[in-house]
């Protein structure tokens, strides 16, 4: 099967399976792009290749399953609703299976260093393991390699050892199930891999608590494979602001902080705006001289969260040749989504409690 010649992205909320996308509305449809066969998808590093693959071709997932979902009940629509005609070119499975499938973000990586977990087979919980992300058609993950900075440190020998924990525990996945991952670096890599039948492993770094406000650690971290970082996640850097706490409001990035974006960019690493505040967005889109990424960000028109992206940062990006990805999470995607994740986090809260009696972990729940 020729599976090259289209690329979709998109991010798997965590804890979210591929069967609950399918209920997720038409309306969070961002983009759809299709590219010709001729198009070429090589490319030795991130900062021009892969670029290219992201930035040029990007996501319709929820289009695809919301699709999916239109053939599967067609006698069940309205009689006004008009007729989708399937053939080959369009029918949305068709195209998943000829895509390559990047999930831009993904959170088991915490589960690999503190459970221990083994993704071969089906899990019981969570949402993702190596058996659904076949049964997806997801061809490539980015791991999150996510430093919580109240347990771990927003710097400091604390927050590098928990990112490297992630990170060797990445690589000893793609160790431990050859015949299923390999590990991933850069565009071309994603397409041997994907073409021998295995699931590309690559890393993205959630907040940049560890590389310890020292810029010779971007490199590092490039170097040990990470490919991707956010300045901040829910609490602010040093050296830039986050959408969650109130320093965000009026952090961007500081001289620092401008030194980091411009050595990403040197080395091919790409600067991911989701949870940075507002003021560290924009500084960002007048710093970085490569596209952006949002790796899971939803759309603050229809879910009013600072989490979330207003009109203007989507178009920046867009201007920039960049990509969304969107967060398939309820609080951020629904308009209601606030109420209802009070309502879920009370459901999880409880559901903690009884796994803490059965079976006590550590590792904290990520907002
Ligand atoms: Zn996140």
């Amino acid at each position: 099967m020729t599976r090259h010649n289209t690329v979709i992205l998109f991010r798997i909320a965590r804890h979210t399976c591929v069967e609950k996308l399918a209920n997720v509305p038409s309306r969070m449809i961002l983009q759809k792009v299709k590219i010709t066969n001729h198009t070429r998808v090589p490319g030795e590093r991130f900062s021009g290749p892969l670029y290219r693959v992201i930035l040029t071709l990007a996501l319709a997932l929820s289009a695809l399953f919301t699709n999916c979902r239109m053939t599967q009940q067609t006698d069940q629509q309205p009689t006004s609703t008009p007729q989708v005609v399937t053939n080959r070119e369009n029918d949305p499975l068709q195209i998943h299976r000829r895509a390559i499938a990047i999930d831009m973000h993904a959170d088991t990586t915490q589960r690999l260093v503190d459970e221990r977990l083994d993704l071969a087979a089906r899990l019981t919980d969570g949402h993702f393991d190596t058996v659904r992300a076949r049964e997806g058609g997801l061809d490539a993950q980015f791991f999150s390699i996510w430093v919580e900075p109240q347990l771990f440190g927003g710097g400091g020998p604390g927050a590098q050892k928990r990112a490297d924990d992630q990170i060797t525990a990445v690589r000893e996945l793609t160790e431990r199930q050859p015949q299923t991952w390999a590990l991933a670096v850069s565009a071309s890599d994603i397409n041997r891999i994907t073409s021998e039948g295995k699931i590309a492993a690559l890393m993205g770094l959630e907040g940049g608590y560890a590389i310890d406000e020292r810029l010779e650690n971007v490199e590092r971290y490039y170097h040990l494979g990470v490919r991707y970082m956010s300045p901040a996640w829910s609490v602010s850097t040093s050296w830039a602001g986050s959408s969650n706490d109130e320093i965000g409001q009026t952090r961007g990035l500081n001289d620092f902080g401008r030194t980091v974006i411009r050595e990403m960019n040197r080395l091919g690493m790409m600067v991911d705006v989701s949870h940075v505040s507002d003021k560290t967005f924009w500084d960002i889109i007048n710093t970085s001289s490569k596209p952006i990424i949002a790796t899971h960000s939803g759309c603050r028109a229809i879910a009013n969260v600072r989490r979330n992206l207003d009109d203007e940062m989507i178009r920046a990006i867009a201007k920039g040749r960049g990509v969304v990805c969107v967060l398939f999470y309820p609080a951020f995607l629904e308009p209601a989504g606030r109420k209802k994740r009070r309502r879920s986090m009370r459901r999880l809260h409880q559901w903690w409690k009884r796994r803490q009696r059965k079976r006590p972990v550590t590792w904290p729940i990520k907002r």
